[in-house]
């Protein structure tokens, strides 16, 4: 059995905001292996976006656990070491294009230093590779747009450029934070077969940050569902679509548009993240809450099924957190106060 690609444990990011330390991480842990893509998905402010940019330590917080990648823990890293991971062997797509790209630079001098900074190649070879890079995420005649500008760019195009920049160093670690939200649907699709096929052809792992379960559907080989910086559930695509445990991964899918009879929110707000709630902290919003659910611990992630070793749902990585799934309740239970809701994977047949 192979180590994993990325391997975080028990990752803990805290910082200082106006009214005091935010908590926005507080004990994640996941594997990513090559070629896999996994979902992060969750509200605004549940930590997905601060989970990414802590791997390579772009957050400015106190950070704990462990990130284990290429042999070695990130966060004992010297910055020395992680700029040259940075790029290189991690790279980031970030979800604005524009802020990503160099207005006052063309597109291919912008993929040229970053060829030169990441792979033994400058000058005439490094503009060469600059524009099979342009050509490989789909930019037409790749050569004639060397010298354009990034305003010169449509959304969709600037993105696919940001992609392009995100390769030049060759990575084996993609991290895409909400890497189509700006775009329409139709350029949406394309790029998330962009990123399918590159990872196909290079064998990446991806690391994907969605609020949007449809995505997640469509890209997702695991998923791990996070609310106010805790891990609510994790496991393969199949498994949490087909047979989701915990009450907040049910009412995501219920807010999805064309599940169920008609839009669902999900009652309340989310946490205040410098004052969470003690026991489970999505108790404050759950349909399903008991006295239990309010006190001590987030409860523990369980096997979503313990009586084999895979699991009703096929996946023995399929784990929840929630009291229901301990020795004390009945998760039958949860099933007439939190329905469930179908939702049509890129796997499933029509
Ligand atoms: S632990 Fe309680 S509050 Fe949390 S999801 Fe389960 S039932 Fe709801």
């Amino acid at each position: 059995m192979t180590d994993p690609l990325l391997s975080v444990r028990d990752l803990r990011v805290r910082f200082e905001g106006e009214s005091g330390e935010v908590r926005a991480v507080d004990g994640v842990s996941f594997d990513l292996d090559a070629g896999e893509t996994l979902c992060l998905v969750g509200e605004s402010g549940s930590g997905k976006t601060v989970t990414c940019e802590a791997l390579t330590r772009l957050v400015p917080a106190d950070l704990d656990g462990e990130i284990r990648f290429g042999g070695r823990n990130l966060l004992d890293c010297s910055e020395t070491e992680l700029r040259e991971v940075r790029g290189s062997s991690v790279a980031h797509i970030f979800q604005n294009p524009q802020g990503a790209l160099d207005p006052v630079y063309s597109v291919g001098d912008q993929l040229r230093e970053g060829v030169e900074r990441n792979r033994d190649v400058t000058g005439e070879e490094a503009r060469e590779v600059a524009i099979d890079l342009l050509d490989r995420v789909g930019i037409p005649e790749a050569a004639a747009r060397y010298d354009d500008y990034p305003h010169e760019f449509s959304g969709g195009m600037k993105q696919r450029v940001v992609i392009a920049l995100a390769l030049s160093g060759d990575p084996d670690l993609l991290v895409a934070d909400e890497p189509t939200t700006a775009l329409d649907v139709t350029i949406q699709a394309q790029i998330l077969d962009l990123l399918r096929d590159l990872q196909a052809e290079r064998d990446v792992g991806v690391l994907f940050v969605t609020h949007d379960l449809g995505v997640a559907a469509q890209v997702a080989d695991r998923i791990v569902v996070m609310y106010a910086g805790k891990v609510m559930e994790r496991g393969g695509v199949s498994a949490i679509f087909d047979s989701p445990g915990h009450p907040y991964t049910r009412a995501l899918m219920r807010c999805l548009p064309g599940v169920g009879s008609a839009l669902d929110p999900i009652p309340g707000d989310p946490i205040d993240p410098t004052d969470p709630p003690e026991g489970c902290r999505f108790h404050p919003r759950c349909t399903a809450a008991v006295r239990a659910c309010e006190s001590g611990d987030q409860p523990p992630l369980r096997d979503a099924d313990p009586s084999d070793d895979a699991g009703d749902s096929g996946d023995a990585d399929h784990c929840v957190s929630c009291v229901f799934y301990g020795p004390d309740y009945d998760r039958a239970d949860l099933a007439s106060s939190v329905p469930l809701a179908g939702v049509q994977t890129e796997g499933d047949d029509d």
